[in-house]
C-alpha cells in the first residue's frame, strides 16, 4: 500500500486536541451501496471545504472529503488512544460471528482459525517488529513505541479474506495487505492455502504440526514474506520510520519493506531476520538487467508509476528492492540520512497539487542527488554490485 497525496489539505488547525466525531459516507470498493461510518477522532489537518484529514482513536487515519462529511460534532473529551481490550472489542463487532481475540504486548489479533496459529503469527510480528525497531535505533532513528495497539485479522479461510480484500482496497490479489486507513493487518491462515495443500481437500486443524508442515513447504516461502512484507510497513508507519499519507517516494516504501522480507525456506519461524539477500527478487532483478536502461534508475526514483502499475510491478519491485539492498549495503550513513528526511514528512505535505509529473519527478531526483550524489557513478556501482553478488 502506498500514500495518496491529495492536494487542497493544508491547513493545520490550532486546536487539535479536542475529540470529533465524524459521520461520513463511504462508498465500498466495485460499487456496492454507500454506507455511512463513524469515527471518533482528532482533526489533523482541515480545507475550507470541511475536508479532514482524521486521526481515529483505534489507529486509522481517515482522508474525507468535505461533500462526503454528514456530520460532526466536538465534545471536550480528550484524544485517548484505545486500550488493547477496547480495539480487541472493536473488531470482534465489525467481524462476522466466531472470531475471538489474542492479545500480545503490542498486537491485537482477531482470528476465527486456531488458536496455535494466531499465536505463530503474532510471535512472528513480535519479533519482527523488535528486529526492526533494534534495527533502526542501532542506525540512529529516534522511534517511538506504537501509540495505539496494532489490529491485525486473520482469516481462516481465504475466501472470507479475498471477500473483505475486495470491498477494502479494491483487489484481493495477495495473501494479506496493512491499510493505511485502518491501521490493519488482514491475512489468512496460510495453511490452508491452495499453494501449501497443492489442491489437497479434507479437513485441516491449524496445528502446531500443520504450521511446520506448511513452513516446510517451498511455496509457503513468498507468502509469509508478503505477512512479513506488510506487517513490515504497520511497524514502519507506527513507529516513526515514516507518516501515512505523506508524500513518500514508492521505491524507499516498498523496497524497504521488500528488503525485510527475506524470507527462509525451513525455519519454524519462516522468516530470517533483517539484511539477507531475497532470492527471489534478486532473480527477478537479474532476469531483467537486459533491459536495464539510462531511464530505469531515473523512472524508479522519480515516478511511482512503474510499481503502481499492475503490468510492471512485479520487475519494479525487484528492482526497488536491489537498490535499497545496495544503498543500504554500500550508502548505509547516506540511506539512514535520507530516511531521517522521509521520516520528518509530514501527512499530505509535499507538491502542489497541480505538480506535473516531471516536477514532481525532478523534486525527488534532486532530494535523492543531495543524499547519495551524482546519478551515473552511483548507478554504475549500483549494476556492477548487484550483477556480481553471490
Ligand atoms: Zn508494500
Amino acid at each position: 500500500m502506498a500514500a495518496t497525496v491529495v492536494g487542497g489539505l493544508g491547513i493545520p488547525l490550532i486546536d487539535v486536541l479536542a475529540v470529533e466525531t465524524f459521520v461520513f459516507r463511504e462508498q465500498p470498493f466495485g460499487g456496492g451501496a454507500v454506507a455511512a461510518r463513524t469515527v471518533v477522532g482528532q482533526v489533523l489537518l482541515s480545507d475550507s471545504t470541511g475536508g479532514v484529514l482524521l486521526d481515529s482513536v483505534d489507529g486509522g487515519r481517515y482522508l474525507i472529503s468535505g461533500d462526503d462529511v454528514v456530520s460532526r460534532f466536538a465534545d471536550d473529551a480528550p484524544f485517548t488512544p484505545v486500550t488493547a481490550e477496547g480495539l480487541g472489542e472493536r473488531l470482534l463487532e465489525e467481524l462476522p460471528p466466531g472470531f475471538r481475540v489474542h492479545t500480545t504486548e503490542h498486537y491485537v489479533i482477531a482470528y476465527d482459525t486456531s488458536r496455535e496459529y494466531a499465536e505463530w503469527a503474532s510471535s512472528l510480528l513480535e519479533s519482527l517488529q523488535e528486529a526492526l525497531v533494534r534495527y533502526w535505533t542501532r542506525q540512529g532513528l529516534e522511534l517511538h513505541a506504537p501509540r495505539f495497539p496494532l489490529g491485525v485479522v486473520i482469516h481462516r479461510s481465504a475466501e472470507d479474506y479475498q471477500r473483505i480484500a475486495r470491498a477494502e482496497i479494491g483487489t484481493a490479489g495477495a495473501v494479506g495487505y496493512y491499510s493505511m486507513r485502518t491501521n490493519r493487518v488482514r491475512m489468512f491462515d496460510l495453511t490452508g492455502s491452495d499453494e501449501v495443500r497443492g489442491g489437497a481437500r479434507g479437513p485441516r486443524s491449524g496445528s502446531r504440526r500443520e504450521i511446520t508442515q506448511m513452513l516446510s513447504v517451498p511455496a509457503a516461502e513468498p507468502l509469509v514474506a508478503t505477512i512479513v512484507h506488510e506487517a513490515t510497513h504497520q511497524v514502519a508507519f507506527n513507529t516513526g520510520v515514516m507518516q501515512r499519507f505523506a508524500d513518500l517516494p514508492l521505491w524507499l516504501v516498498e523496497g524497504m519493506a521488500v528488503y525485510f522480507e527475506a524470507p527462509n525456506a525451513g525455519s519454524s519461524r519462516g522468516w530470517r531476520g533483517i539484511g539477507k539477500v531475497n532470492r527471489q527478487r534478486l532473480v527477478s532483478f537479474r532476469r531483467n538487467l537486459p533491459k536495464w536502461n539510462r531511464n530505469s534508475l531515473t523512472s524508479l526514483i522519480g515516478s511511482d508509476l512503474r510499481l503502481r502499475d499492475a503490468r510492471t510491478a512485479a520487475d519494479a519491485y525487484a528492482d526497488a528492492w536491489a537498490l535499497n539492498y545496495f544503498l543500504i549495503q554500500r550508502r548505509e550513513e547516506q540511506y539512514v540520512a535520507y530516511v531521517k528526511t522521509m521520516a520528518d514528512k509530514k501527512p499530505l505535505e509535499g507538491p502542489e497539487a497541480n505538480a506535473s509529473a516531471s516536477e514532481i519527478a525532478r523534486d525527488r531526483l534532486a532530494e535523492f542527488v543531495t543524499h547519495f550524489g551524482p546519478l551515473p557513478e552511483l548507478e554504475q556501482e549500483f549494476l556492477r554490485t548487484m550483477s556480481r553478488l553471490k
